[in-house]
């Protein structure tokens, strides 16, 4: 039978409930126990593939091809699962539903209310992993109190109800320090409990997020005032890593509460052997090695999985990888030696539109002839490639048909399956496909394997009739979709590591599993 444990936020946002979702998954999965993480989100928006990274960070892909949440990341890193279609769940695909089912006359007669039409439907989709897995583990996005999160938290409601015994409540809350008082809070915990309390729903488990230590009598005091438990009652301090977490949980008994609640036997605390030989390297790896990310937003989020997957690469080569956001919009021929320096290798980032492309090109062409290591992602290798086309081949007009649909040399062109598409939303070259390595290239030696799938996002391609042209020239074409013929992979051999791929390898990097294509980027970095 499967258990279901739903996570909810208070007070304020920000509060890591993605790494408290992964973190108690991770530590279910060391207990033998199979898991799935899903993802809840108040917004309207069908998926977040239609919105601008400032909005909401990074968005991520699942293998077969949805646009979703950035948490959806975390949940793969931290467990290793591999997340779908059903993994991430918005308010506008909720009422998509139910409006189609209303047009085709499936409720005849009835009036279609947000109680029942709407709460059954998330209902259904909060359950649908039922007899898949041992737990569910569902995050509901959003702050408890707003608007459009009620129907949720109805749904969840029920849930736990119907459910009796088999579903349990985790609420993460906020306990500010005033540093004029000298004082921790935890009233605004106990606002955000009663309110939780208002809609019908008692948390069985607190997590506490603080920036100072909780004595025990922070935690007694929330415990009695809230009706949970003191062992229930966890604390999520500041970590030097958000890996950190699970073990911190772990050692606060968070797994063996759940358990409790749940009633199934505790049994013994597992190690997590490979998880913490991975900590011991990321405390004892200090050197630091630079690298660039150019791109044009400079927020954290915007290149989540990019930013991890280097990390990640960095802790297995036992460096600390230092990056540096360099916004390719100020970039310049004058610049680019300046912006660059210091710089160990540079990562072109992902993105869409011109603004800031004439920047990654510059980056690309700097480091191509000063032999400056550089991966260029999706929209990067495009950059790459253009820039190849512009220095090397003399095409001096070569651009990208996204930029310039005009441009006699359209080195990258729109697909052909692209070309009569007029939505926007989940209409991309999206998810995973296969990618077969050409076997005299640095790539096959980096996967060890000849073929390999990797996800994609993204309307434009290289355009193969430059194949030849741009072979004898010295950028090959190292990885081909077997059954398209799309590029998907080009490096320059000449260079110590030039890399382009069309595809996102970030998005298979896990903690346990660094992707190869970072591991060898880095290594090289390090060298
Ligand atoms: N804008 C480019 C395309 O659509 C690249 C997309 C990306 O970088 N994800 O092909």
């Amino acid at each position: 039978m499967t258990r279901y444990i739903f996570v909810t936020g208070g007070v304020v946002s920000s509060l890591g409930k993605g790494i408290i979702s992964s973190s108690i998954g991770k530590l279910l999965q060391s207990r033998g126990y199979s898991i799935t993480i899903q993802k809840f989100d108040p917004y309207i928006n069908i998926d977040p593939g239609t919105l601008n990274p400032y909005e909401h960070g990074e968005c991520y892909v699942t293998v077969d091809g949805m646009e979703t949440d950035l948490d959806l990341g975390h949940y793969e890193r931290f467990t290793g699962i591999r997340t779908t279609r059903q993994n991430s769940i918005t308010t506008g695909r909720i009422y998509q539903t139910v409006i189609d089912r209303e047009r085709r006359g499936d409720y005849l007669g009835k009036t279609i209310q947000v109680v029942p039409h709407i709460t059954d439907e998330i209902k259904a989709r909060m359950t649908a992993p039922e007899g898949t897995v041992d737990f569910v583990i569902t995050e509901v996005g959003g702050t408890i109190g707003d608007i459009e999160s009620a129907p949720f938290m109805e749904a969840m409601r029920q849930l736990k109800w119907e459910l009796s015994g088999r579903a349990i409540s985790v609420h993460l809350t906020y306990v500010p320090y005033l540093r004029a008082a000298g004082e921790l809070k935890t009233k605004p915990t106990q606002h955000s409990v009663k309110e939780l309390q208002g809609m019908g729903i008692q948390p069985d488990i607190l997590i506490l997020r603080t920036e100072q230590h909780l004595s025990d009598g922070v935690r007694q005091k929330v415990a009695s005032f809230c009706n949970v438990d003191l062992e229930c009652v966890v604390q999520s301090e500041d970590m030097p890593s958000i890996y950190e977490v699970p073990v911190s949980m772990q050692r606060q008994g968070l797994d063996s509460a759940i358990l409790r609640k749940l009633g199934i036997p505790v049994g013994e605390t597992p190690e997590l052997g490979p998880w913490r030989r991975f900590l011991e390297l990321q405390r004892t790896s200090t050197r630091e090695v630079h690298i660039g990310l150019v791109g044009k937003y400079d927020l954290q989020d915007a290149y989540k999985s990019i930013r991890e997957s280097l990390y990640l690469a960095g802790v297995y080569n036992e460096v600390r990888v230092k990056l540096h956001f360099i916004n390719s919009e100020n970039i310049t021929k004058q610049n680019i030696a300046k912006e660059v320096e210091g710089m160990a290798g540079i990562l072109i980032c992902p993105g869409f539109g011109s603004r800031g492309i004439e920047g990654k090109i510059i980056a690309a062409q700097y480091c191509r002839e000063h032999d400056v290591p550089a991966f260029g992602i999706c929209l990067g290798m495009q950059m790459m490639v253009i820039e190849f086309a512009r220095n090397v081949l003399g095409y001096c007009d070569a651009n990208s048909a996204e930029m310039d649909d005009k441009t006699p040399h359209n080195v990258i062109d729109i697909m052909e399956s692209q070309k009569n598409i007029e939505k926007m939303g989940g209409t991309m070259r999206l998810g995973a496909y296969a990618c077969e390595l050409r076997d005299d290239s640095r790539v096959r030696d980096i996967y060890g394997c000849k073929t390999i799938e990797e996800r994609h996002r993204h309307r434009y391609e290289f355009n193969n009739n430059y194949i030849d042209e741009y072979e004898k020239a010295g950028m090959q074409c190292v990885g081909r979709n077997p059954e398209s013929s799309l590029v998907e992979i080009v490096e320059v051999p000449g260079c110590r590591w030039y890399v382009g791929t069309q595809f996102h390898p970030e998005y298979q990097s896990t903690v346990l599993h660094p992707h190869p294509l970072f591991m060898d980027f880095v290594r090289t970095c390090k060298g």
